[in-house]
C-alpha cells in the first residue's frame, strides 16, 4: 500500500494548483463556436441523405423526442404499458442517437458492453466484444427499435419546436420544423446532453482553407476507410487532430498510422489507462439466467459509485479504480474522509503517469502527456493504442496549455505561440455544446397548462419530481441526470428512468387517469431533498482542471442530481411506485 510523506502530499497539491490555475480562462468556456450559422457544415448530416416528406397532422398516443438509447428504452416500456401508436422523433436520420453520429474511426464505448448495450436479454443478443465497437452499438439500437416497433410513426431529420398542452382534450400539440402540427397524449423529452458539436473560439478559424471536419461527422469520403481504420486517403497528408478528449483518444492511433504526419493540438491530458479489449469471454454468458444482465448493471453501478459488493463481476479499469479508492488505506472501510480520498486519488493518478513514462520513449513528450488532477476531474479513457502513436516518428504533440489553446488559424493552417503548422486537414476532437438540447436549447417553446411557459414555471430555480415532470405540464417527462441521477454508465440511468415512466404511464391507462402531474407541494418536497443531499462536488470541482464536467473552472453552486447515488435514487423510486405515491399524481379529471 503507498503512503505519501507530507511534503509529497504539499508538492502535489502545488503541482495541481499550478497545472489548474494556468489553464483557467478569463472566458471561462465561452470561448467555443457553435457548429451553426456560416460553421453549419460542421453539424451537417454525412450518413443519410434528407428527404423531402409530407407534414404529418395525426394523432399518436406518444410521442418520444430522441432516438438515442433513452428515446428507445421509453419507447420500449410504453409500447410495454400498451400504448399502440408511438412517434420517436430525431434530427438524425436513424435510430441510434450518439452512436448514429459518431461513427470515427477506433470508436468504441468503454463501458463493458454486458451493462452498456440495453435490453440484451430482451433481443437475446450477445455483445461480440468487451468494449463494443460503435457500428455494433449502432445496430444494437436500430434492432431494438425494430424490436419494439418503433420505425411505424418515426421522424427522422426533424426538430420539434413547440409543445402546448390543450387542457380540455388532455393532450399535448407537437409541432415541428418540418410543418408537422400533430396531437399526442404524452411526450417524453430524451434528447441527450452531448449532441450539438463543439468548435473551438479559435479566431481566424472561419479563414482555414484546407479540408476540415468534426469527428461526430467523420469525413470518410475524405480519408477513406471505415471505423475500423485503414484511412488510405490521408496517406502523405499533413493532419492535424484538436483536443485530446475520450473521442481523440480513440482517433488518434488511426489518424497516427495512416496520415503523412500528425499534429496532436493539446490542452489538457486525460488519464488514458489500460483498455485489454478482446472478445465477450464466452464463460460470462455460459453462465447467464435471466436477470443476468440487471445483475452486472446493478453490480457494475454498486462498485463505481463506492457501494459495496461482495464480487465484482465486471472487473475491469473503471471498477478497479473505484475499489482502490474505495479501499485504499482504509481496508473494508466504506466510509473515506476527504483526505484519505484525496490519498488513494493520488495513487491513482501516480499510476495512470506512470504508464505514460513506461510508454512513451522521449522523457519531454511523456512529462507533456502526464494529466495533473483528480481522476474524476475529466472523463478518464483507455487505450493501448494511444500513447504508443506518440513514439511514432510521423506524430508531433503540440502542447497549447501555455496559450489557452490554439492561437489563430490562417488559411493554410494553426498557429500556436509563434509557431505555424501547414496542414491539409484539420479534424477538430472538441466536443459537444453541454446540455443544450430540449427545453434548454431554447430551441423548443414548451407551453402548459394556461399557455404557461416552462420557463415561467422554473423562473425562481428548477423544479420537478424527480425531474421528470412539472406542476402545469402534465403529461410530459424529461430524461436526464438533472433532479434525478447520474452515473458514468449513463445508460443504466436511462433504464430506470424509462421503467419509472413506463410504470406511471401503464398505471394511468390501467386506472383511465387522463393526466400525470405532481402537485406544487409534491414539488417543493423534491427540490427540498435535492437542496437537503447536496454533495461537497463543488469543493471537489472548484479545484479541478477547466472541463465540462465543472464548467469549465466554474462550477456551480448547486446541486443537480440526488445526494446519496443513483442505487439509493433508484430503490427510492421503486418505493415510491408501490407505497401509494403514484397514486397521487394520476388524475381523472
Ligand atoms: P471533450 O469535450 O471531452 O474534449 C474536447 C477536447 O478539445 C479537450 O481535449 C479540450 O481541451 C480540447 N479543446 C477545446 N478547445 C480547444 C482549443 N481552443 N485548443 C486546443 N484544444 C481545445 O470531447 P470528446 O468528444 O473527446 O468527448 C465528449 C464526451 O463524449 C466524453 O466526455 C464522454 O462522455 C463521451 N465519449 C464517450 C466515449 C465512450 O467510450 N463511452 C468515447 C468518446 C467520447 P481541454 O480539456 O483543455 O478543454
Amino acid at each position: 500500500m503507498p503512503t505519501f510523506t507530507p511534503d509529497e502530499i504539499a508538492s502535489l497539491r502545488a503541482k495541481y494548483r499550478a497545472e489548474r490555475d494556468r489553464r483557467i480562462r478569463p472566458d471561462g468556456g465561452g470561448r467555443y463556436q457553435p457548429a451553426t450559422g456560416e460553421f453549419g457544415y460542421y453539424a451537417k448530416d454525412p450518413y443519410t441523405e434528407r428527404v423531402d416528406r409530407r407534414p404529418v397532422t395525426d394523432r399518436v398516443d406518444a410521442t418520444v423526442v430522441g432516438g438515442g438509447f433513452g428515446g428507445l428504452l421509453t419507447g420500449a416500456r410504453l409500447r410495454q404499458a400498451g400504448l399502440q401508436d408511438l412517434r420517436v422523433i430525431d434530427e438524425a436520420g436513424d435510430f441510434g442517437g450518439t452512436w448514429y453520429w459518431n461513427r470515427y474511426p477506433g470508436i468504441h464505448c468503454d463501458i463493458e458492453a454486458t451493462v452498456y448495450l440495453p435490453l440484451l436479454e430482451e433481443v437475446g443478443y450477445v455483445p461480440k466484444w468487451r468494449y463494443a465497437p460503435g457500428d455494433e452499438i449502432r445496430r444494437h439500437a436500430v434492432a431494438l427499435a425494430k424490436r419494439f416497433d418503433l420505425y411505424q410513426h418515426a421522424l427522422f431529420h426533424t426538430r420539434v419546436t413547440e409543445l402546448r398542452w390543450d387542457d380540455d382534450a388532455a393532450e399535448w400539440t407537437v409541432t415541428t420544423d418540418r410543418g408537422d402540427v400533430f396531437t399526442s397524449r404524452y411526450v417524453v423529452l430524451s434528447s441527450g446532453l452531448l449532441t450539438q458539436p463543439k468548435l473551438p473560439g479559435i479566431p481566424g478559424i472561419a479563414d482555414y482553407r484546407g479540408h476540415t471536419f468534426h469527428t461526430s461527422r467523420w469525413d470518410y469520403a475524405y480519408t477513406g476507410g471505415d471505423q475500423t481504420g485503414g484511412l488510405t486517403g490521408l496517406a502523405g497528408r499533413r493532419v492535424a487532430v484538436v483536443g485530446t478528449g475520450a473521442t481523440a483518444v480513440q482517433v488518434v492511433p488511426h489518424v497516427g498510422r495512416d496520415a503523412g504526419h500528425l499534429y496532436v493540438f493539446q490542452r489538457t491530458p486525460s488519464t488514458v489507462d489500460v483498455r485489454d479489449n478482446r472478445p465477450t469471454d464466452p464463460s460470462v454468458l455460459d453462465s447467464v439466467r435471466p436477470g443476468w444482465q440487471r445483475e452486472r448493471m446493478d453490480n457494475f453501478l454498486t462498485v463505481v459509485t463506492g457501494g459495496h459488493a461482495d464480487e465484482d463481476l465486471i472487473d475491469d479499469r473503471w471498477t478497479a479504480t473505484a475499489k482502490l479508492q474505495r479501499t485504499f488505506l482504509a481496508g473494508t472501510r466504506a466510509e473515506l474522509t476527504a483526505e484519505e480520498l484525496e490519498l488513494a486519488d493520488f495513487a491513482t493518478m501516480n499510476g495512470i503517469r506512470a504508464r505514460v513514462d513506461e510508454v512513451v520513449t522521449d522523457p519531454a513528450v511523456a512529462e507533456l502527456l502526464k494529466p495533473w488532477y483528480r481522476y474524476m476531474c475529466k472523463r478518464p479513457t483507455f487505450s493501448d493504442h494511444y500513447l504508443q502513436t506518440f513514439n511514432r516518428p510521423n506524430v508531433t504533440l503540440v502542447d497549447t496549455a501555455d496559450h489557452g489553446g490554439i492561437t489563430r488559424m490562417t488559411a493554410t493552417g494553426v498557429v500556436v505561440g509563434d509557431t505555424a503548422y501547414e496542414v491539409d486537414c484539420v479534424i477538430f476532437a472538441t466536443g459537444f455544446e453541454v446540455g443544450i438540447s430540449g427545453i434548454l436549447s431554447g430551441n423548443l417553446q414548451v407551453y402548459g397548462r394556461g399557455g404557461k411557459h416552462i420557463f415561467e414555471h422554473w423562473a425562481n430555480g428548477f423544479r420537478t419530481l424527480h425531474g421528470f415532470s412539472c406542476h402545469g405540464f402534465p403529461n410530459l417527462f424529461q430524461l436526464g441526470p438533472v433532479h434525478n441521477a447520474n452515473a458514468v454508465n449513463f445508460v443504466h440511468i436511462l433504464h430506470e428512468q424509462a421503467i419509472h415512466i413506463g410504470a406511471m404511464v401503464g398505471e394511468a391507462e390501467n386506472r383511465g387517469a387522463r393526466r400525470i402531474e405532481p402537485s406544487l407541494e409534491a414539488e417543493d418536497a423534491w427540490v427540498a431533498t435535492i437542496d437537503a443531499t447536496a454533495g461537497d462536488s463543488f469543493a471537489f470541482q472548484s479545484e479541478c482542471t477547466p472541463g465540462y464536467y465543472n464548467n469549465e473552472g466554474d462550477p456551480l453552486p448547486m446541486s443537480f442530481s440526488f445526494g446519496p447515488g443513483p442505487i439509493a435514487f433508484h430503490e427510492l423510486l421503486r418505493t415510491w411506485r408501490t407505497d401509494g405515491s403514484l397514486e397521487q399524481v394520476l388524475w381523472k379529471d
